[in-house]
């Protein structure tokens, strides 16, 4: 899949539409997320032009790759989510239901998480 330049957060790192940014260094960008789905709802993503992590896994040198993880890890700590706990997942194409195609890490926390993941309705 070849990246599109237009993608939300494609535009959110071109500085073209507003984000509300907790987070940035060289490899990576933080920012809360516009629907969020608990107490803290966080998206972490790459600077580099990467689809999903199936791209960023294949493409990114081990430098993005340590630098990116490091920055979630970094994340979590600034909000102070350490102790109580939290969850990261990364939603990778249609069956996951990736929504927006650059790759992107959801960093949730705040509250008891539950379960995995849901019973999906159907299928
Ligand atoms: P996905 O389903 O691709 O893993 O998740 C995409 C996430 O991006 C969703 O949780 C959605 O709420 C969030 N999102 C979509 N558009 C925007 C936006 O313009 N700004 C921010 N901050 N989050 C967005």
């Amino acid at each position: 899949m070849t990246y599109d330049d237009n993608n939300i957060f494609a535009r959110i790192l071109r500085g073209e539409i507003p984000a509300d940014k907790v987070y940035e260094d060289d490899y990576a960008v933080a920012f809360h997320d516009i629907n969020p789905q608990a107490p803290v709802h966080v998206l972490v993503i790459p600077r580099g032009r990467y689809v999903s992590l199936d791209d960023f896994g294949e493409k990114a040198s081990a430098e993005e790759i340590g630098g990116f993880f490091a920055a979630v890890a970094k994340v979590a700590r600034m909000l102070g989510v350490v102790e109580r706990g939290y969850r990261i997942l990364a939603n990778n194409g249609p069956d996951a239901h990736q929504e927006v195609p650059h790759f992107h890490v959801h960093l949730f926390a705040g509250r008891r998480l539950g379960p995995l993941i849901k019973r999906a309705p159907t299928g």
